[in-house]
């Protein structure tokens, strides 16, 4: 009798621990984009699934740089990041691991994930020309190449080559158009800046409104913040800026896109797939985009009112995983061009 007691005693202890309770489903994010640019999302999953999540937000290079050191022991599930660049770079370094989920693959367009999967857009952003108005006629310059005439001697303001949104900008030139005219152009724009880089692209929108330069080179989601300010001023001088879409008659202008990968060393893969299908559903991609004036990744979404305010355009056809392998050769480009 008192054996059967142990026995049974013992099974119930080996079956306590062998059925865990209640384990919490999670995922964990480390995300290149401020958290109220992503954390609102976050909480809508978790109140649809019961999964949580936490994120850590940071610099997307600093994000990566973190991955690369915790190695097998990070927590990491999903890495967020803007720019095609990062998210190759993320997956050369071996980060990364396939999205295996076919319905999420099949949502994401071809050209806006990795061939093996490794990671998939969210969101597309583009980078076309500004101008204050009034100053500048809107059909004043038309293409990129232009940039580097001499009408606009002296007239460019533009961020350093060590920012990857232009390293990018110059990958796409590379491969629409070949590394010597693209080395060509880029030391004619080199010719014609205002003055020697410096800020980031905000810094080159006010700087066009300063009178420091007739042009600048900017993401559109910068403006489309900095006319939808709570700081007056900054409202102000944004509401003065206009939009020129270079390239529509040939190439199209300039599109990059922010997205994310699985971890190599994800544990909750599930999890964080389920994660990725969410973010790319209408809704998701409705707020996600218009939260921070990018452009959804899937058509028929609605894009904020103020890049509606800016038109639509054609934008490049360039894959980006090959825009994001030709990062270096960009790289090294823009140095021989003298571009700091
Ligand atoms: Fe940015």
């Amino acid at each position: 009798m008192e054996v059967v007691i142990k026995k049974f005693i013992f099974a119930s202890i080996l079956a306590s621990l062998l059925i865990p309770s209640v384990v919490a489903q999670e995922v964990n994010v480390y995300s290149g984009r401020q958290e109220a640019l992503i954390k609102p999302l976050l909480d809508k999953f978790s109140e649809r699934t019961g999964i949580e999540v936490n994120l850590v937000t940071g610099g997307s290079d600093a994000l990566i740089s973190r991955l690369q050191s915790e190695g097998d022991l990070s927590p990491a599930d999903i890495i967020i990041m803007a720019d095609a660049g990062r998210l190759v770079r993320a997956e050369q370094l071996g980060l990364t691991q396939a999205v295996t989920d076919e319905a999420l693959i099949q949502t994401v367009p071809e050209a806006f994930k990795a061939d093996n999967n490794h990671w998939i857009a969210l969101t597309k952003r583009a980078r076309p020309i500004m101008y204050r108005k009034g100053d500048v006629s809107p059909d004043a310059i038309s293409t990129l190449a232009e940039l580097g005439t001499d009408a606009w001697k002296n007239e460019v303001c533009i961020r350093s080559s060590s920012n990857i949104y232009n390293q990018s900008m110059t990958a796409s030139l590379i491969l629409l158009q070949g590394e010597e005219a693209t080395l060509a152009w880029s030391k004619a724009l080199v010719g014609n800046f205002a003055r020697s880089p410096k800020g980031g692209d905000r810094d080159q929108i006010k700087a066009v409104v300063a009178g420091e330069c007739k042009l600048a080179v900017a993401n559109t989601y910068y403006l489309g913040g900095m006319l939808t300010s709570a700081d007056e001023e900054t409202r102000a001088i944004a509401e003065q800026v206009g939009v020129i879409w270079p390239d529509q008659d040939t190439t199209g202008t300039h599109i990059n896109i922010s997205g994310a990968a699985i971890t190599k060393y994800a544990q909750n893969t599930d999890e964080a797939q389920a994660l990725l299908a969410f973010m790319l559903e209408a809704d998701s991609q409705q707020w996600y985009a218009q939260v921070n004036h990018e452009y959804p990744l899937l058509d028929g979404v609605e894009w904020s009112k103020e890049l509606q305010s800016f038109g639509t355009f054609k934008a490049q056809d360039v894959d980006f995983e090959k825009m994001g392998a030709m990062n270096g050769e960009a790289l090294r480009l823009m140095d021989k061009a003298g571009w700091r």
